[in-house]
């Protein structure tokens, strides 16, 4: 059964042995996240040919995230790696604080106390520690405990609201942006951008130093969602990073914000993965809860393109298994992805030729008995323009280009095909196209394709042409 929605899984410890990403590549990933909050370059270089390589030997293709850092404030270390705050200790922050200690602990932000006032709350460990500041002197930010619990070495503070000025891309993500590049990266997602500038400083880092992947913009901010038309507009996906995001904005914003989020992601034909505690009890547990079954079901009922998996596969005890729960999950919930046979774009005028193309072609596969589609592309645009209409039926992309086939493993409903072909003949090229479908079980002998394509073949350039043919029906091989 195929499965529309993709599937993105960090790595990390639990997922390092070659044999486990094998097993993560036959059960169904798609993208595989390198989070460089952790690990040295040389690390995420070794996974990516690591995951590469288990693709190839299994005859599947799957693209490669590489994930920024950021400028995700962070507190320093304790002495005895950890303290016990209680309701109504004071408690100061300090960047210049060495070792930490039941008074006071480090920063990795010296713009913090010009960042916060009197009256700011901070939400330590994704919002477990709530501190009220009392005042700033100098470097020190004087803080009462409003919620305490434990508090251990290198843990983040987000501030409730925003408003943190800390540039989106810091010294370490330009450094990783060159690695980035260095191992070909389908996609490079930037943790905290504020702004659509931040977005296309990050396009421009990466393509001066020779990555040609699309931008992932990682909403996690409250300044983002506010930014987010400009956001959007900069960048070819974003990412509704909910962990974050949840406390900046408060956990209860959030599934309003994720509808929000996918809609105009796929309105302004941008990409978008829905991440983070989507399996978490699956780090320790066999099975997902009934609650995460629902959350992983209505992401993909809300339209996403991807859904991800974080510590579950980056450090859970069931990596291969919370891939598989996802597939299941997504796979019964698409049941209800019947093609739109609404207005949906009916109004819209296009200004592209492809883009035209791209629309009929799954309007037509929408309203009439359509088997697959099959888009003989280069770029990957075509799918791209497709996948953002609402169908059941599959979009095989076929190209000669192994970093198309690596891009369009974050399409919803898109499965890339390696297609090359020395005919410049039209009638051959689609007779050599549907048997390329049909050698993969994609379609049988009756069925009926649309298949679009770009005229005169051999030439490069945009797709001008839709034909609808019936499987078999041709005297050809
Ligand atoms: P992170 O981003 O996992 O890098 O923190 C995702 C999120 O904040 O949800
Ligand atoms: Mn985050």
């Amino acid at each position: 059964m195929l499965r529309r929605t993709k599937i993105v899984a960090t790595l990390g410890p639990a997922s390092a042995d070659p044999k486990v990403i094998d097993s993560m590549v036959e059960t169904g990933v798609d993208v595989v996240r390198l989070n460089f909050s952790h690990g040295t370059p040389e690390e995420h270089i070794q996974r990516a040919d690591t995951v590469r390589s288990a693709a190839r030997a299994r005859g599947r293709t799957v693209g490669v995230l590489v994930d920024l850092q950021g400028p995700k404030i962070r507190i320093g270390k304790f002495r005895e790696g950890k303290i016990h705050l209680n309701n109504g200790d004071p408690f100061i922050l300090d960047s210049r604080c060495g070792q930490g200690t039941q008074e006071r602990v480090g920063l990795d932000y010296k713009g913090l106390p010009g960042d916060v006032g009197r009256g700011a709350t901070l939400l330590l460990d994704d919002g477990r520690i709530v501190l009220w500041v009392e005042k700033v002197e100098g470097e020190e930010i004087f803080c009462k405990v409003v919620q305490g619990g434990v508090l251990s070495d290198n843990k983040g503070i987000n501030r409730q609201g925003g408003g943190l000025s800390a540039a989106a891309l810091t010294e370490k993500d330009i450094e990783d942006i060159a690695t980035a590049a260095q191992l070909k990266a389908d996609y490079l997602a930037v943790s905290f951008p504020r702004s659509g500038a931040d977005m296309r400083q990050a396009r421009e880092l990466l393509r001066a130093a020779g990555g040609k992947g699309m931008l992932v913009a990682k909403i996690e901010r409250a300044e983002a969602v506010d930014a987010l038309e400009e956001i959007l507009e900069a960048s070819d996906a974003i990412m509704v990073a909910r962990g974050d995001l949840g406390v900046e904005v408060g956990d209860a914003a959030v599934p309003a914000l994720q509808k929000r989020m996918i809609r105009m992601a796929r309105e302004r034909n941008k990409l978008v993965i829905t991440a983070t505690q989507m399996m978490e009890s699956m780090i320790y547990n066999p099975i997902p809860t009934r609650a995460e079954v629902s959350d992983v079901a209505n992401a993909v009922i809300d339209g996403t393109d991807a859904v991800m998996l974080s510590a579950e596969t980056a450090a859970g005890a069931y990596p291969v298994e919370s891939i598989a729960a996802m597939h299941r999950v997504c796979v019964e919930a698409e049941k209800e992805d019947e093609p739109l046979l609404g207005q949906y774009r009916m109004g819209k005028v296009f200004s592209r030729v492809d883009e035209s193309i791209a629309m009929a072609a799954i309007f037509t596969a929408n309203h009439l008995n359509v088997r697959a589609i099959a888009a003989l592309t280069e770029s990957g645009s075509t799918c791209l323009w497709m996948s953002r209409m609402q169908s059941g039926v599959p979009i095989y992309a076929l190209t000669p280009e192994v970093e198309t086939r690596r891009k369009v493993t974050l399409f919803r409903g898109v499965y890339p095909v390696n297609f090359k072909t020395a005919s410049t003949d039209r009638e051959q090229l689609l007779i050599e196209a549907e048997n390329e479908l049909r050698r993969r079980g994609a379609v049988r002998d009756g069925d009926l394709i649309v298949l679009t394509i770009g005229e005169p073949i051999g030439q490069s350039g945009g797709t001008n042409t839709l034909k609808i043919v019936r499987v078999g029906a041709h005297a050809g091989p």
